[in-house]
């Protein structure tokens, strides 16, 4: 084993083993990508191999700055979605939601909203204030979370996301026919 003092500057040290596993940093499925427009499948497995993709979900999800990530925006269509709206600030914000469901919802209120498959995108949604879901988390154990506003809007937009819906479809057709028409133009481009 060499000794790390007189290694070049091209070598590289390996990490520890106790240190934690490492991350997959998956890149988000844009706008246009036929896997965000439909149902995603039901999680049946909750093993070792489902609780590293919440965690790559996450790390993903950081890495690209948003406080909420479904599967499909990975790639894979199936119903996840992890969320935290303090984006990593607090590790017990950190929610996973698998075959989530809402349960109740109530009151109303309007937002501006994105989303990280519509980059560059926003527009103001009517959402229920007060949202109850009920899912599994990463061990496959169910329970019910209640959120508030920023929260419940997440909640119901990654839920939306397993459904094969986006924002888009909750505004107006004439803001939803002008992003759509920015987007044709960003991709004839070639910047989408
Ligand atoms: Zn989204």
């Amino acid at each position: 084993m060499p000794d790390k003092s007189t290694s070049s500057e091209h070598a590289t040290v390996a990490a520890p083993e106790t240190l934690a596993k490492p991350v997959k940093i998956y890149p988000i499925v844009k706008y246009g990508d036929p896997i965000l427009e439909k149902p995603g499948a039901p999680i049946k497995k909750f093993d070792a191999e489902m609780e590293q993709l919440v965690e790559d979900m996450f790390a993903s999800m950081y890495a690209a700055q948003g406080v909420g990530l479904a599967a499909p925006q990975i790639g894979l269509s199936l119903r996840l979605t992890v969320i935290d709206v303090t984006g990593g600030k607090n590790p017990e914000a950190k929610i996973v939601l698998a075959n989530p469901e809402i349960i109740h919802a109530e009151g109303e209120v309007r937002e501006e909203e994105g989303c990280l498959s519509i980059p560059g995108f926003r527009g103001y949604v009517i959402r229920p204030q007060f949202v109850t879901v009920k899912a599994q988390n990463a061990k496959g154990e169910s329970y019910e979370i209640r959120g508030e506003n920023l929260l419940a809007r997440a909640f119901c937009h990654e839920i939306d996301h397993l459904n094969g819906i986006l924002f888009l479809q909750h505004l107006s057709m004439l803001k939803r026919d002008l992003i759509k028409r920015k987007i044709k133009k960003l991709r004839k481009q070639g910047e989408w």
